[in-house]
């Protein structure tokens, strides 16, 4: 696809940017080409843009809004192998649509969640992929498991039969400066690194973490899953 046949002529040149911006920060880390993807965040973008970044090769995409999210994912069903990320907050009313309609859950922080996505994800589906979202700058109001908490929650999740616990996402608060950026990424390698040997069997192979303003302190950190909205589709309309 050329880009002048985009909906956006400027998604080409954003998502090469990007990924060259991955690249870099992967090599400046001393990690393999591929140990990092991007996920696409498409909250509040059409489902047209995401059809161009899929002709583009992007295959994972993030949404934040439900409904939203069920719409696009509507008009988009004829896409192939597209991995749909639910990454936003989940309550107990959305988490039937989400088993149904999701391959990965990044932002589960609590047994109660998960137990009901567990129950009601569709065998046919195969399970569901599941991060667990920690609050890992220990902010108040903030969504996220706290880190004395995330042993037994991973413990619980590991039971559930039609998830599979992948790793740990987290938002953490802003932070000018790459050192200051570095220090909640590197509590959560840590906190995967200290499930990981607890519970060696687990898949846990994932680190969300990463957005458009901190991508590189988050590969140093060892981020395996970046999530990029801004970076790809420009700035967002405020809703
Ligand atoms: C919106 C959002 C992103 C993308 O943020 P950008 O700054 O636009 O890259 C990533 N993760 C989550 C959970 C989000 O809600």
């Amino acid at each position: 696809m050329t880009a002048s046949s985009l909906s956006n002529p400027s998604l080409d040149e954003s998502l090469v940017t990007a990924r060259g911006r991955l690249a870099t920060a992967l090599a400046e880390a001393g990690r393999p080409d591929q140990d990092a993807r991007l996920l696409a965040v498409s909250k509040t973008k059409p489902a047209k843009m995401i059809r161009d970044a899929w002709h583009l090769d992007q295959r994972d995409f993030g949404e934040n809004y439900l409904q939203e999210a069920l719409a696009k994912q509507a008009e988009l069903a004829d896409l192939p192998d597209i991995v749909w990320h639910f990454i936003g907050p989940l309550q107990s009313n959305k988490t039937r649509d989400v088993a149904e309609h999701f391959d990965w859950v990044h932002s589960v922080d609590r047994e109660k969640i998960a137990r009901r996505l567990n129950d009601q994800r569709p065998e046919a589906c195969g399970p569901l992929n599941v991060c667990l979202q920690v609050n890992i700058s220990d902010e108040p109001s903030k969504s996220g498991v706290n880190l004395n908490e995330l042993p037994s929650l991973a413990e619980a999740v590991l039971t559930m039969p039609a998830l599979r616990l992948r790793g740990l996402m987290a938002i953490p608060a802003q932070a000018e400066g790459l050192d200051a950026q570095r220090r909640p990424f590197a509590r959560l390698r840590d906190a995967l690194q200290a499930l990981q040997q607890r519970f060696p069997e687990a898949p846990l192979d994932t680190l969300s973490m990463g957005m458009s303003a901190d991508l590189e302190a988050a590969v140093l950190e060892g981020a395996t899953l970046v999530r990029l909205g801004t970076a790809i589709f420009g700035e967002r309309d405020t809703r």
